[in-house]
């Protein structure tokens, strides 16, 4: 080799190092940086937001704005959202969000069998779970109530044209799917914005963008649902959802008897398969959101059954005996807490 080829390759030797130091000290640099945070109350819970980089600030600030529009659009109890004028008869005009989640709610509702369905409204005022006067309804009166719920009748209008929610007799209800919906507007900002990582605590679900700072993935506690100040364990996640339903999220006691908010389409009443939480590990927070309400109806045999056919989801189920079982993929992502133990379901 002569000498222009030696000077070449060190030249070329020398810039490879001076970039391996340069990304080392961006990631020192970013390890270190502190957390931007916004926390906030909306949609009847606590959110945090934490995003990391220079951009953080301002996607934080374009976040929240966000969260209370989103807010404004598809809260039930909200006499002006939308969901509420479409409920009252005042409008079938929606917001183009308000219109995408019905749409993508009602993808879910159909996949789950009815699991799932965003027309219970009318049901879940009869137990008072979005007011503040909770009561056991009758049999007749569920049964009543029962009519008005399909959520078949519902037919959002084409893509792309004027946002309008076919009229049915249907009254909506987005709770079960809005907060999973919202995590991902926010993580579009978050990415337009040029932030890459970052960690939304939304009231308990959480959702996260790429990984922490120093690169290594998020660890996101899940909730023991029969001792709410513990955890059963850790999750260690990188760009993904971790959402959770559970009985012991909004409840009420009469003559010692518990009734939870989450309810059986099929019979009105709270749904009773056997789980007290469904946590749901997966790409997209709708999904996750809307899937962990479906297979806690569901239960246990069903979920599984669902998750062999599904394949694009992982969760964590815990009986009310207090049984805990995880499905495979998340075998080497989740670290039991103490006295915990984990069965693994396989394919
Ligand atoms: P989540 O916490 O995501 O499981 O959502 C629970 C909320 O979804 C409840 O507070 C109700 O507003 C609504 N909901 C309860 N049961 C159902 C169901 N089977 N299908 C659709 N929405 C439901
Ligand atoms: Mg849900």
């Amino acid at each position: 080799m002569n000498n222009i080829g030696k000077k070449f390759i060190s030249m070329v030797v020398g810039l490879a190092v001076l970039a391996a130091i340069l990304i080392l000290v961006y990631r020192a640099e970013y390890a270190t940086e502190e957390a931007h945070t916004k926390d906030m109350f909306a949609m009847d819970t606590y959110f945090v937001l934490k995003a990391y980089g220079p951009e953080a600030e301002t996607a934080l600030e374009l976040c929240e704005a966000k969260v209370l529009e989103l807010e404004a659009a598809l809260s039930v109890t909200k006499a002006d959202s939308d969901v509420s004028k479409y409920n009252n008869r005042e409008s079938r005009m929606v917001s183009w969000d308000t219109y995408t989640l019905v749409e993508k709610a009602l993808q879910l509702c159909e996949e789950t069998d009815g699991a799932l369905d965003i027309t219970l409204y009318p049901v879940q005022q009869a137990w008072g779970f979005t007011t503040d006067s909770k009561r056991v309804p009758s049999h007749e009166e569920l049964k009543e109530l029962l009519k008005k719920v399909d959520y078949k009748g519902l037919i959002p209008s084409a893509p792309g044209r004027c946002p309008i929610i076919g009229m049915g007799e249907q009254q909506i209800d987005l709770g079960a799917v809005a907060k999973g919906y919202t995590g991902d507007c926010l993580l579009d900002i978050l990415r337009e914005q040029g932030v890459t990582s970052a960690m939304l605590d939304l009231g308990g679900n959480v959702q996260v963008l790429g990984s922490k700072p120093d690169g290594s993935p998020w660890k996101v506690a899940v909730r023991n649902p029969l001792d709410t100040s513990t955890a059963i364990g850790v999750l260690e996640i990188s760009d993904k959802a971790v959402i959770t339903s559970g009985s012991y999220e909004r409840y009420f006691e009469e003559n010692g008897k518990r009734y939870w908010h989450i309810l059986d389409p099929k019979t009105g009443y709270p749904a009773d398969k056997g789980l007290v939480s469904v946590t749901v590990v997966g790409e997209s927070g709708v999904r996750c959101d809307g899937l962990s309400t479906a297979l806690f109806v569901m239960g246990k045999k069903n979920a599984v059954e669902f998750w062999r056919s599904a394949g694009d989801f992982e969760m964590l189920l815990v009986t009310e005996g207090g049984e805990l079982y995880i499905t495979e993929g998340l075998q080497e992502n989740f670290v039991c807490s103490e006295g915990w133990n984990a069965e693994v379901i396989n394919r």
